[in-house]
């Protein structure tokens, strides 16, 4: 009821959310009667989590911030989804995000723009902006949201809360909407990194309905949180942090820098060893990520013709079916990824761009094994300024593809990435710093299982 009174008083203002459950206080008392009758309720027991519409839920509409799914109700749960109603906890709505994912600020819906909650002027980041607005503004207790290219960590940063990027893999894809099927990852937001941990612990492992999730072990994230001792027992004690040199040079907000080196002295006081790192293939990831992203997607959406999903435009002529039910369904921006994709993979221009990106994918994958063989984390900002004005870079798409450099990095090479607020800057808009770490190494156990065996 707390949670909901809260989203009541919020949601006018901050617009997370695309659709609110009406079922949460019946399926609350559900799970009291299972509790009184000594029943198992899951380790997420009465939770309230909020997830990004483009992940699919059968009781509820699945839009992907999309005109062309309007009216969609997939038949089935994503298996992510499927998980969290097996650790008992409850699903408060479909929060916004922008089209298919498609975008940094949340502004590329279709539906709304969700405001951020610590200036309802200022955009709460993207394309997970409904997922991480809903945790800063306490509507709900944790988010799922989905990170092809930053979208879960640069939210969180703009919005002040933690955002989980787990390894590529680790999360099955099942029922997440397609954009980048190499890159997609479905992430976890939290107001600590506990929460995020926790929520991870519940929705990740293999699933034999995506190929592509791991068969890996499951390991505890959590068990290393006790929290009272957690300080006295210097848990941070010889890790070995590299700080990325190429993320806090030109190009990113001075009070962003001076918040990530707060961070950064707080980490060495805390026993940690720090030092400067060089990525030099830094700044190829982002023009390497919007010809894959790109390509990708203008195969992954060739799905939404009007007659498989979604809003139709009625026409004798079958091309004009498409062509009509497109027109009228897709936004610009998922026009215009659609329209460079294939023109990247195009047979005379598929040498040129395509595969010099996933060349230029391996180059970033090797850049960060060997950073990452000498130290146990890199450190970098999580966007190169705080969150700025609603309609600030709506119409210069460049602008907004360049705010990615921080993020896109890490989806190439499929690594986890974790966001954690770090700091404000004047204006009173919050900082986040993003810890990278080697694949599947979540719980950073390469680290612990050497200082502590
Ligand atoms: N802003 C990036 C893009 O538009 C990343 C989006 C995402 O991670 N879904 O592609």
């Amino acid at each position: 009821e707390e949670f909901l009174n809260r989203l009541r008083l919020t949601e006018p203002h901050v617009k997370s959310f695309l659709h609110v459950s009406e079922t949460v206080l019946n399926e609350a008392d559900e799970i009291d009667r299972k509790i009184d009758r000594n029943e198992d309720v899951g380790p997420l027991a009465g939770v309230l989590v909020a997830v990004k519409d483009n992940i699919c839920t059968a009781d509820m509409p699945s839009t992907a911030g999309s005109k062309i799914l309007e009216n969609y109700r997939p038949p089935f749960d994503a298996t992510a989804v499927r998980k969290l109603k097996e650790s008992g906890a409850i699903i408060v709505g479909k929060t916004n995000l922008d089209e298919f994912g498609m975008g940094s600020t949340t502004e590329g819906s279709a539906y709304q723009v969700t405001a951020n909650p610590w200036d309802l002027e200022c955009v709460p980041g993207g394309s997970s902006g409904g997922s991480a607005a809903a945790v800063s503004a306490r509507q709900c207790v944790v988010s799922l949201g989905s990170d092809t290219g930053g979208s879960v960590r640069q939210p969180a940063s703009f919005c002040g809360v933690v955002g989980l990027k787990p390894t590529y893999g680790r999360v099955s894809r099942y029922g997440l909407v397609a954009y980048a099927s190499s890159l997609d990852v479905i992430g976890c937001f939290g107001s600590s990194v506990a929460d995020a941990g926790i929520l991870l612990q519940s929705v990740c492992g293999h699933d034999k309905l995506d190929a592509t999730s791991s068969k890996r072990e499951v390991v505890d994230f959590t068990s290393q949180f006790s929290p009272k001792d957690y300080f006295e027992s210097q848990p941070l004690k010889g890790l070995r942090v590299g700080v990325i040199r190429e993320t806090l040079g030109d190009g990113v907000d001075e009070e962003v820098v001076l918040s990530i080196r707060g961070a950064i002295s707080h980490m060495e006081e805390l026993g940690c060893i720090v030092t400067e790192v060089s990525l030099p293939s830094f700044s190829l990831g982002l023009p390497a990520y919007y010809v894959l992203a790109s390509s990708e997607s203008s195969s992954n959406l060739s799905r939404y013709d009007g007659v498989r999903y979604g809003n139709q435009i009625v026409s004798d002529e079958l091309s004009s079916l498409y062509g009509g039910s497109r027109a009228n369904g897709l936004g610009p921006e998922v026009k215009r990824r659609i329209l460079m994709g294939t023109y990247a993979l195009s047979a005379g221009y598929y040498d040129a761009y395509y595969k010099r990106a996933q060349q230029v994918r391996t180059v970033v994958q090797k850049g960060f094994k060997s950073a990452l063989d000498a130290h146990d984390i890199l450190i970098s900002p999580a966007a190169p300024s705080a969150a700025y004005k609603i309609g600030e870079k709506k119409n210069d798409p460049l602008a907004m593809y360049a705010g990615d450099i921080m993020t896109v990095n890490v989806n190439l090479a499929g690594l986890p990435a974790l966001v954690l607020p770090c700091g404000f800057v004047q204006n009173g808009l919050p900082v986040g710093v993003q810890m990278i770490g080697a694949a599947f190494d979540e719980p950073a156990s390469r680290f612990r299982n050497k200082h502590r065996p």
